[in-house]
């Protein structure tokens, strides 16, 4: 079918994308993969890097690393346009034709439309997100400890997580151990009292997509943690200072957690392909772009849909599984061959909520406590990519657990002297600050570093409805209140 050897082009170097590619890297094939970053990121423990429970070298891996053997080219570039027609993408290196793309970019933040929700709320989708994320709650307690004025004190130490989805859950759990923990220690100036972790979400239930006693337990520890749980709550609009709700009410506060969706990168539509809800791709039972044969898209992009025609979840066990699926199909494709189809293989749900807590929906059965949370950790460390990896986040557990600290809450000098140099710790106020100091400087504040960077679009409410989320909740939505896409595995 080729006359030379078929040029593959990977775009993304996450669970899919790398899982292919690691398959295909022995075939004699031109590959190459391309990722805006150089490395692949374990996602299931992001929430602990926003945490400062672990490092992010603790949970991301060199991608050059992983696929030294082999025959796959590596070349660290954003993509910014394709040409299906001529077949060629378009990236800030250069161009890269193909004769098979793989479109494997996972998923963006989606705002719903939420107002101000992209200007003012950290997301929590990407290590972009992550680390600005942990610099903006270490140095919250900073400013909170020598803030004459108490109003401004309560907007310092009041965290608003919106969306009670597994990522909501367990970065709720993890916020509330590490300031209960050792950053009321480091600040004994600070009353208990004066510290507000607030998880709000639109449905009735946490875990949406999990039995509801899993979801019932995941709200009373949560709440013995400290940790305000208001269900049936719709966030309306996001400001500079504090979140509006639906019912009329608002809080003060200059840290809003947006843990309430994902879609496809917009810009993919834009592209050419049909898209589905919240900006997945449409994609044939084998994978593959309906019309479009050479074309593949996995993952967290791909509407794939299971056995129930529902679309399958936004989790890591389908992009892996869709990632090796692709090795058989790629192959059967330039051979000429009828194309398998995708068939998932579900291994469950699960969540955690912080030290001995975690619920689980696995083996036909449904697990809390301690037992589902070394079931978690277990299969965590397990699938981490890098012996090195494992034994860091290992030993950092380890530590954690055993003296109850945490041993990654540095403000390094970079986050203090960054761009926009926003973090001088002299006081003062949220989010329009933040902007402001950025726009003063002439670069960025490092506060807002990937925020908004995704471009999401935001939709309608009803988009906060995850087409078939394995654990976040598939039901109810609205304004946002809730993080419905992110299931556990
Ligand atoms: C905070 C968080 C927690 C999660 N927790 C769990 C969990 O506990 N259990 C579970 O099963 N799932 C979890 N997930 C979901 C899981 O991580 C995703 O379903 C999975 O990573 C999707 O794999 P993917 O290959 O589609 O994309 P990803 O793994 O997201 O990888 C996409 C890659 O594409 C690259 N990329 C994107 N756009 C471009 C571009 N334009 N140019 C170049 N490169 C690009 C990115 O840099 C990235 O490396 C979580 C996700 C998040 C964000």
């Amino acid at each position: 079918m080729y006359t030379s050897v078929p040029r593959v082009v990977i775009v993304g170097a996450g669970f899919s994308g790398l899982w292919a590619a690691q398959g295909l890297a022995h075939e004699d094939l031109d590959i190459t993969l391309l990722d805006r970053n150089n490395f692949h990121t374990f996602y299931p423990l992001l929430y602990q890097v926003a945490a400062a429970e672990l490092g992010p070298t603790d949970i991301a891996y060199p991608v050059r690393s992983i696929l030294r053997e082999g025959r796959v080219r590596f070349r660290m570039a954003d993509v910014q346009r394709i040409d299906f027609d001529a077949r060629v993408v378009y990236s800030n290196e250069g161009e890269h034709p193909y004769d098979v793309l793989l479109l494997a970019m996972g998923s963006v933040p989606a705002f719903f439309g939420v107002e101000g929700a992209e200007e003012y709320s950290y997301p929590l989708r990407d290590m972009d997100h992550a680390l600005p994320l942990r610099r903006e709650v270490l140095s919250r307690f900073e400013k909170a400890s020598f803030e004459p004025d108490a109003a401004r004190r309560e907007a310092h130490l009041t965290f608003v997580i919106v969306g009670g989805g597994p990522t909501g859950v367990e970065y709720a759990g993890a916020l509330a151990e590490l300031i209960h923990g050792p950053l009321l220690k480091d600040y004994p100036i600070i009353p208990r009292d004066e510290v507000r972790i607030l998880l709000v979400e639109g449905s009735d239930r946490l875990l949406g997509a999990m039995h509801p006693r899993l979801g019932r337990y995941a709200l009373e520890r949560l709440r013995a943690r400290r940790v305000e749980v208001e269900l049936n709550t719709m966030v309306t609009r996001i400001r500079p200072d504090g979140v509006d709700f639906a019912d009329g009410i608002s809080v003060q506060t200059d840290t809003v957690v947006w843990t309430a969706g994902i879609q496809g990168d917009p810009r993919v539509g834009v592209w050419g392909l049909e898209t589905g809800g919240l900006g997945r791709v449409v994609v044939e039972p084998s994978l593959q772009v309906p019309g479009r044969p050479e074309v593949f898209v996995a993952g967290d992009l791909a509407r794939a849909v299971g056995d129930d025609g529902e679309p399958l979840p936004q989790v890591a066990p389908v992009a892996m599984q869709q990632g090796k699926h692709l090795v058989t199909a790629i192959k059967a494709h330039l051979r000429g061959d009828p194309v398998p189809d995708f068939v998932y293989d579900d291994p469950g749900m699960l969540a955690v909520i912080g030290r001995n807590n975690a619920v689980a929906q696995v083996f036909g059965g449904r697990f809390t406590g301690f037992a589902a949370w070394v079931l978690w950790a277990l299969i965590h460390v397990a699938k981490l990519v890098g012996f090195r990896n494992r034994m860091l986040v290992l030993v950092n557990w380890a530590w954690n657990y055993v003296f109850y600290e945490r041993s990654v809450r540095l403000i390094l000098p970079v986050d203090r002297n960054g761009p926009g140099g926003e973090l001088d710790l002299g006081g003062g106020g949220g989010a329009a600050e933040r902007v402001a100091a950025a726009g003063a400087e002439g670069g960025p504040a490092p506060v807002d570093e990937g925020r908004g960077k995704a471009g999401a679009e935001g939709g309608s409410a009803d988009a906060v409805i995850r087409d078939g989320a394995a654990v976040g909740g598939a039901e109810a939505g609205g304004a946002a209140g809730r993080r419905p896409e992110d299931g556990q595995a």
